[in-house]
């Protein structure tokens, strides 16, 4: 088979990939899907994208040999899903290399937020050990409200419960879930209940066309002045423009972002203001993601939550397992379509 790995840099194991697909013909790219000339592409039976390649129908079309997408992560948001059905494209993700790497990237935002770590620091490296303007808050006996409550937000909830927290969780499987909940000693609440009753609300669900902007200008209304925002999901689940507002009005007093609103755009904005006239509504989307970024009360993280050593070995040792269970035709859970 002819194996295409797109954003995949030196230090992303790539000795791993090599070794254990020695039977193909792999190439490994450091771009993106878009920024590769398609002529290197084209022989490409499986493509290995990472999530900032657009695996759309224009890409996909230019792929006259491929059978297979096998994406290096877990949300699949990036793959155009109809496409593919439509087109016999088998896809697989991985569903479980980053339940405890995202939700301790999810809790280090928040103790960075409730004890100013990084302000902390800076104040020492800049030569003062005065430690005005540098007072936390607890998080035990705060209210935590999570949505989704998948693989990761298990995991955060039982993070939180270390820490003494009160921890309500929302998810459209409710009836699945109910006894994960409740052995775990969280509530299970409405999402009108967290919003209106969180003193911090972390976002682990996937991104799709019911879930793109859950919170907006009216979830933020709902919510206590105040409130903390944790997204390490996927950054269009927040309206941005409610975000800015909910800011300016003190609404929200601190959001730890590692994943913004249009951030691909962040990645090609030179090209971006070339082409300004034409796509107004990006700019706009770009704009707020660097007034967010400059806020002191925000603080954004590059898309970063996943990348430890140990998940990125995950992720890819199943990645090859993906690749091996396609050839072989085996039938697999990771199997989206
Ligand atoms: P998961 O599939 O195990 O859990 C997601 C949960 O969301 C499910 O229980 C599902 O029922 C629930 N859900 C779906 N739609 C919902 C809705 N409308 N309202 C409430 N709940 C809803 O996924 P996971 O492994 O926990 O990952 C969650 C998300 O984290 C992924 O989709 C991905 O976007 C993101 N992620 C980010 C990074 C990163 O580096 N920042 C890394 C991995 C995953």
């Amino acid at each position: 088979m002819n194996i295409t790995f797109t954003e995949i840099s030196e230090d992303w194991q790539v000795t791993l990939i090599k070794h254990s697909l020695a039977d193909h013909q792999v190439k490994i790219f450091a771009q993106t899907a878009q920024e590769i000339d398609i002529e290197a592409l084209a022989e490409t039976e499986i493509l290995c994208p990472f999530i900032y390649s657009a695996c759309d129908q224009t890409l996909l079309q230019k792929l006259p040999r491929l059978k297979a997408i096998a994406t290096n992560s877990t949300g699949f948001d990036h793959i155009d899903l109809a496409y593919c059905k439509a087109n016999q494209l088998s896809v697989f993700n991985v569903p479980h290399y980053g339940e405890h790497t995202v939700a301790e990237f999810t809790f280090a935002l928040l103790l960075a937020i409730s004890r100013k770590i990084i302000d902390s620091v800076n104040r020492v490296k800049s030569g003062s050990f005065d430690f005005t303007g540098l007072r936390g808050f607890d998080l035990a006996n705060k209210t935590m409200g999570i949505i989704g409550f998948g693989n990761i937000g298990q995991k955060f909830a039982k993070m939180c419960k270390g820490f003494d927290m009160q921890v309500n969780v929302y998810d459209i499987a409710a009836h699945q879930l109910h006894q994960e909940a409740d052995s775990m000693g969280v509530n299970w609440v409405s999402l009108e209940q967290i919003f209106t009753a969180s003193d911090i609300i972390s976002l682990h669900l996937p991104l799709t066309s019911e879930t793109k902007h859950i919170i907006d200008h009216a979830a933020i209304q709902k919510m206590q002045a105040g409130v903390i925002l944790l997204n390490t999901s996927r950054g269009d689940l927040i309206d941005s423009t409610a975000l800015l507002a909910g800011l300016h009005s003190k609404k929200v007093a601190f959001a730890g972002l590692d994943v913004l609103e249009g951030e691909s755009l962040i990645k090609g904005e030179i090209e971006l203001l070339h082409e300004q006239t034409k796509r107004a509504s990006e700019l706009q989307i770009l704009l707020e993601d660097h007034v967010l970024i400059q806020d002191k009360r925000v603080f954004v993280t590059p898309h970063n939550a996943f990348n430890t050593q140990d998940a990125l070995a995950r992720i890819l040792t199943t990645t090859v397992s993906n690749i091996d269970n396609f050839v072989s035709q085996i039938k697999s859970d990771n199997q989206i379509i």
